[in-house]
């Protein structure tokens, strides 16, 4: 990327980090960006402190008394902007996406237009920030439930959705009258100093204050800061299973509210009724997009025995075509790893399956030479498998995909695609109706999302997202997923002159 490029979105500084709306703080120890595409050097930013994080806090507060008092669609009117921002900037952000996280420019730009959704979506939300009315067993009484903001939200992201899963918390929290601190992830700092640009500016144009929408940067230990703080209602917490079981420990110690997006171990169904072809694109999208580093990545097919040689064949065949290299050449199907650290546990996995009984059918290697300088350019893994192997039972952050063989009945494959403890994503490839039932039902997939005749990934924001089990339960996004990003309130109203009791309990003075 181009320094003109970086400059277009506010990438013109160095040094930057910690921030409430438009104002830098910049005291702490630096992070240096390296692009995973080319392992050179996209910017430095400034590690918050803890003084500085303390600043950041005391600003929230403040603005939080005034943002919830501004009408819900007048707050929806904020996001609008961002949305129609972020449509100008589309190209660039979308290219960053991709420079710094290292996913194709196709995926970077999907990710940006999905905040873009998410903006629609909060926009119109902020008309329908529904409560219901009861009707009360006491005469002359009145009955309902309204929703208030719960205040500070804090958001811990990760850095294989860089920008959307941001948005994904920013539109809806700030529709819902909250003022939000985010710390992205260290890997991925870049990304967040050019959307906290984008809000800051329009923040200052509609002369809102700063700590509405506030950056910390850094570590874990920023994490933690938040997870411990009780100035912070809600911890929305995006990552690995292992920071989701820390951060709710923490946060229910205090009794604070958490949301939790957590890691997956997401499958794919293929009954003898599949459509091969479909099966095959919905497989090798899912897993190698994004090298398989998404958190509805498909890591397990559960083929029936009957089409298991097929299926594995096309696939096999399929890999053969798959063009890795620079992500901003958009003739690469794979882009790189996030970082040699993911390369090192790409490699151990490939060295658990084979000590676990596995059998690698498309072999794994780092690339090396002209392109893949930057030492984290990997090749996409099949092997065969047993469901119960201890390799097969973890989330791999890398494109290793697991066949597994089922017989009998669909509910063979289903008892498999539960065995695992994570319940993100889940999918059906078949032609029959009854599978698909039986799979939809409550005797079905276990998992947040499960889906017929598409692949694990790849969600669209208007429906709740999340998982069950170790991902965490958490659901943002759409459908009524806002709801947790308020406080509910039962209102009971007597317009009578006497004072009748539930239950007809009569108390008499
Ligand atoms: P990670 O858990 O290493 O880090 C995520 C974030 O948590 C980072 O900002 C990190 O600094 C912070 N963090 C780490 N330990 C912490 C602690 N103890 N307290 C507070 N904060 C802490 O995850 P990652 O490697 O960045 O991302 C990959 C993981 O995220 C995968 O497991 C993936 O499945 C998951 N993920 C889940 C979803 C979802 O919606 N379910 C979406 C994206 C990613």
């Amino acid at each position: 990327m181009t320094t003109e490029e970086l400059k277009s979105i506010n990438i013109d500084v160095e040094n930057l980090g910690t921030s409430t709306g438009n104002t830098w703080f910049a005291k702490g120890d630096i992070i240096k960006s390296y692009s995973p595409t080319n392992g050179k050097l996209i910017a430095s930013v400034k590690s918050t402190t803890r003084n500085e994080y303390d600043q950041v806090l005391a600003e929230a507060a403040k603005a939080k008394l005034l943002w919830r008092d501004i009408p819900s669609p007048k707050r929806g009117e904020i996001v609008r902007q961002l949305g129609d921002k972020l449509r100008e900037l589309k190209p660039t952000l979308g290219k960053l996406v991709s420079y710094e996280m290292g996913k194709s420019y196709q995926e970077g730009m999907g990710e940006v237009q999905e905040m873009i959704d998410i903006c629609d979506f909060a926009v119109g939300l902020s008309r329908q920030l529904y409560g219901n009315t009861i009707h009360s067993e006491r005469p002359g009484h009145r009955m309902y439930d309204q929703y208030h903001p719960l205040g500070v939200i804090g958001i811990i992201t990760a850095f294989n959705f860089p920008v959307a899963v941001w948005a994904w918390n920013a539109a809806l929290a700030l529709v819902c009258g909250n003022v939000i601190v985010w710390k992205p992830s260290e890997k991925t700092p870049i990304c967040a100093v050019a959307c906290q640009q984008i809000i800051a500016d329009i923040l200052k144009k509609n002369n809102l204050p700063e700590g509405i929408s506030s950056l910390v940067t850094g570590d874990a230990e920023v994490g933690k800061w938040i997870a411990e703080d009780e100035r912070i209602t809600l911890v929305s917490a995006t990552g690995s299973t292992r920071m989701g079981k820390e951060v709710a420990k923490t946060v229910a110690g205090r009794l604070g509210k958490s949301l939790l997006e957590l890691g997956g171990n997401n499958a794919i169904i293929v009954t003898p009724s599949a459509d091969l072809k479909m099966t095959v694109i919905g497989a090798v999208f899912g897993a190698v997009g994004t090298a398989g580093q998404r958190c509805t990545s498909t890591r397990r097919l559960i083929i029936h025995e009957s089409i298991y040689d097929k299926v594995k064949n096309a696939l096999v065949d399929a890999y053969k075509q798959i063009k890795i290299g620079d992500p901003l050449d958009t003739n690469h199907h794979m882009g790189p790893l996030i970082d040699t650290d993911a390369v090192h546990m790409y490699l151990t996995a490939l060295e658990e399956i084979k000590k676990q009984g596995g059998e690698i059918l498309v072999p794994g290697e780092v690339l090396t030479g002209a392109g893949y300088e930057s030492g984290c350019y990997v090749t996409p893994v099949i092997a065969e498998v047993e469901n119960h192997y201890d390799i097969v039972q973890h989330e791999t952050f890398a494109p290793i995909l697991y066949l597994i063989k089922y017989t009998g009945e669909v509910d063979n494959a289903i008892q498999l695609q539960n065995a695992v403890r994570q319940g993100l994503s889940s999918a059906i490839m078949t032609s029959n109706l009854r599978e698909s039932e039986i799979f939809l039902s409550q005797n079905g997939s276990d998992c947040g999302i499960a889906n017929v005749n598409i692949g694990t990934s790849g969600a669209e924001i208007g429906g709740a997202f999340g998982g069950e089990k170790e991902t965490g339960g958490g659901r943002e996004s759409g459908s009524d997923a806002w709801k947790a990003y308020m406080r509910r309130q039962t209102n009971t109203i007597n317009y009578t002159t006497s004072l009748p009791l539930a239950q007809g309990i009569k108390f008499d003075l």
